[in-house]
C-alpha cells in the first residue's frame, strides 16, 4: 500500500481551489476542504445512558471550513449543500466505515518524531549488521552530526557479548554515534562520542552506573545505567528546525494510523514554541492537547488563566504532567510491598508527595487538570492522596477533571478513588498485553487482579481515556482497541485473554479513543462526536470496527484521516 504524503494532497488540494488560494496558503494555512461523505456507515458517536453504550449512526457528513457543516440523513445533508452554495469532494464510503477521529490520550509526540529520525536496530543480528546500518547512514549525513539509533540486544547475537567502540569507529569514523540498547538501559558509543562526553580512562564509574572497560580500564564503548548519562548530556539539544521536522514527521505518522488528536504528555516551553507556530501556520497535521511538564509550569506565567492555544485550538495547553513512580519492567514502579520477584525491592517514588501536592494546589489555582505518571500501587495512592490533600478532599476534585496517567497497579482500596473524586483514569491497552509476560511474576497473582484495571474502573463509575505511550508502543490505536477488546496479544494468545475479566466493548474503546479522551482534555464539545458545528476530525477505516470480530479490527485499512477539515492523509486508490 503507497500512502499519498499529506503534503502533496495539500498541494493537490491548493491546485484544486486555483493558483490564488495556493498562494494564499503558503503564507498562512493549508488549505481546508469542502468533503461530503455519503453511502457508507457513518459512526456520529457513541452515547451513553446509565452505563450502556449505544452507537449512533448517520447517513451523511459535510465538512465545511474546518468544521462538521450538517450531520444526518441524505437528503437533509444536501439540502445545506445546496444552501451554502458549496461544491464539496464527494466522498463515495461505498460501506466503508467513517468515524470520530481517534484520539490518543496518551502520546509522546515529539519524541515520536525524533525516535523515527533514530536508525531501528530492533532484531539486529550482529554486531557488524548494525556496523553496516550506522556505515550507510554516515553516507547521508554532515561530518560530526550526531549518528543516534536504538534496538540493538546482544542477546540476539551468536557472540552474546557487549560490543565495542572500534566497529563503530570504522563504520562512521567522522560522526559521533550513539546507540541505545533495546531496553534503553544500555548504550554503545564509538569513540568520536566518547571524546566529546569526555569519558576516559580516568572517568569513575557513577552512581548507579557502570563503564564497560577493557583490562587497562579503557571504555570499552558500552554504558550502562547511569553512566549514560556521561554521553547523553553531550548529545546537542535539537535544533529548531530538527524540532519542527521532528513533530511534522510525528504527525504524519499518526495520520497514516487514522489518528486525529494526541495528548502529548510533558513539554517545555521550547516545545510549546515549535508547536505553536505549527499550528499557526495550519502545518501541523495532528490536533494536538498538551501537558506542561510539572518543571516548565511551575515557572512564574507558566498556567495563565487564558490558556495558550494556536491556529483555532488545533494545538492547546491543557494541563500539567508529573511522574509519581518509575515504571514496572526495570522495578522502579513504587509499590505497596515488594515486588514478587525481587524480595526487599519496592521501587521507587520519582517526585516527593509533597511536591506533587505542591503542583496540585497550583493547578487547581490556575484552572488546570495535574496529570500524574503512576504505575505502582504505591504510586498511585500517593497521586491520590496528593491530589486529595491538595484540594482538601473528594469535593475539591469535582469537575476538576485530574488525571492519572497509567493507572496501572491499582490496590483495591484505591479503586473506587477514580470515581469518587471525577479522576481520569489514562490508561494504555497495549500496556497490558506487552507486560503480559512478565508482570504475574513482579506482582504476584493476587496483586495481578488491580493491575489493567479497565473493566472493574469503569464499572465503578470511572471514566477511561486510552492511548497507546507512544513510542513505547506503537501509534496505531488499532492495536490498543484490540488489546482493550480481547486482552490478547495480536497473535490472538492467550485464548482466553490475559486479564479477561477486565475486557471493554468495542463501544466502550471506541469511547476511550474519541468522545472519552475529548472529555480528558476539556474537549468534548469539540471534537470526538461527528456533530454539527464540532471540529471536523474524522477518520475513516475500509470495514466498520463495531461490527468485525476483534481479530479484524487488526486487518481494518485506515483509508482517510481528516484533521481540522484538512485531509492529513489518504490511502492511495481511493
Ligand atoms: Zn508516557
Amino acid at each position: 500500500m503507497v500512502a499519498t504524503r499529506a503534503v502533496s494532497t495539500r498541494v493537490v488540494i491548493a491546485l484544486l481551489f486555483g493558483i490564488s488560494t495556493l498562494v494564499a496558503c503558503v503564507a498562512t494555512a493549508a488549505p481546508r476542504a469542502d468533503l461530503y461523505f455519503f453511502n457508507g456507515r457513518i459512526l456520529a458517536g457513541v452515547d451513553d445512558a446509565g452505563g450502556k453504550q449505544s452507537a449512533r449512526w448517520i447517513e451523511a457528513l459535510l465538512v465545511h471550513d474546518g468544521r462538521i457543516a450538517a450531520a444526518g440523513k441524505r437528503a437533509d445533508v444536501e439540502a445545506e449543500i445546496a444552501r451554502l452554495q458549496l461544491k464539496p469532494r464527494r466522498v463515495d464510503l461505498a460501506g466503508r466505515f467513517a468515524m470520530p477521529g481517534l484520539c490518543d490520550a496518551h502520546g509522546h509526540f515529539a519524541s515520536l518524531g525524533f525516535s523515527l529520525d533514530r536508525l531501528q536496530l530492533r532484531g539486529a543480528t550482529s554486531p557488524e549488521q548494525v556496523a553496516q546500518i550506522v556505515a550507510e547512514a554516515a553516507k547521508t549525513r554532515a561530518k560530526g552530526e550526531w549518528i543516534q539509533g536504538r534496538g540493538w540486544d546482544q542477546n540476539l547475537w551468536a557472540v552474546k557479548k557487549f560490543p565495542t567502540a572500534e566497529l563503530l569507529d570504522r563504520a562512521a569514523p567522522d560522526n559521533p554515534v550513539w546507540l541505545r540498547r533495546v531496553d534503553g538501559h544500555a548504550a554503545w558509543a564509538n569513540s568520536k562520542a566518547l571524546a566529546l562526553a569526555g569519558v576516559t580512562r580516568g572517568t569513575p564509574d557513577p552512581d548507579g552506573g557502570r563503564i564497560e572497560r577493557d583490562a587497562d580500564g579503557r571504555p570499552t564503548g558500552v554504558l550502562v545505567d547511569n553512566a549514560t548519562r556521561l554521553v547523553e548530556r553531550a548529545v546537542p539539544t535539537p535544533s529548531r528546525e530538527q524540532l519542527r521536522a521532528a513533530l511534522l514527521r510525528a504527525g504524519e505518522n499518526c495520520a497514516q494510523f487514522g489518528l486525529t488528536a494526541v495528548h502529548e504528555p510533558g513539554i517545555d516551553s521550547v516545545t510549546v514554541e515549535a508547536f505553536r507556530e505549527l499550528a499557526n501556520s495550519g502545518e501541523l497535521p495532528t490536533r494536538v492537547f498538551a501537558m506542561l511538564s510539572a518543571a516548565t509550569a511551575m515557572r512564574p506565567g507558566m498556567l495563565p488563566a487564558k490558556k495558550i492555544t494556536a491556529g483555532e485550538g488545533l494545538f492547546r495547553v491543557f494541563a500539567v504532567k508529573a511522574y509519581a513512580d518509575g515504571a514496572l519492567g526495570s522495578r522502579g514502579a513504587a509499590l505497596l510491598a515488594d515486588y514478587s520477584d525481587d524480595p526487599g525491592n519496592r521501587g521507587l517514588l520519582v517526585t516527593p508527595p509533597d511536591s506533587l501536592e505542591i503542583y496540585a494546589r497550583a493547578c487547581l489555582a490556575h484552572g488546570y487538570p495535574l496529570c500524574t505518571h503512576a504505575i505502582g500501587d504505591r504510586g498511585n495512592r500517593v497521586a491520590l492522596d496528593a491530589y486529595e490533600r491538595a484540594a482538601g478532599g473528594a469535593a475539591g476534585l469535582q469537575g476538576k477533571r485530574f488525571r492519572i496517567e497509567h493507572a496501572q497497579v491499582l490496590s483495591p482500596q484505591d479503586l473506587p478513588r477514580f470515581a469518587r473524586d471525577g479522576i481520569i483514569a489514562s490508561m494504555q491497552p497495549t500496556h497490558c498485553t506487552s507486560d503480559m509476560p512478565w508482570a504475574p511474576d513482579r506482582l504476584g497473582a493476587e496483586r495481578v487482579k488491580g493491575a489493567y484495571a479497565w473493566r472493574q474502573l469503569l464499572n465503578s463509575g470511572a471514566r477511561l481515556a486510552l492511548g497507546s505511550d507512544f513510542p513505547v508502543e506503537s501509534p496505531d490505536p488499532r492495536l490498543g482497541i484490540y488489546a482493550a477488546i480481547t486482552t490478547q496479544k495480536p497473535d490472538g494468545t492467550p485464548p482466553a485473554g490475559f486479564r479477561p475479566g477486565e475486557k471493554l466493548t468495542i463501544l466502550e474503546a471506541l469511547r476511550g479513543f474519541t468522545s472519552d479522551a475529548a472529555y480528558a482534555a476539556w474537549a468534548e464539545h469539540e471534537v470526538g462526536r461527528l456533530e454539527k458545528g464540532m471540529r471536523a476530525d474524522v477518520t475513516v477505516f475500509d470495514r466498520d470496527l463495531t461490527s468485525v470480530a476483534p481479530a479484524e479490527i487488526l486487518k481494518a485499512r485506515c483509508e482517510m484521516t481528516v484533521v481540522d477539515g484538512r485531509v492529513e492523509y489518504e490511502a492511495a486508490g481511493r
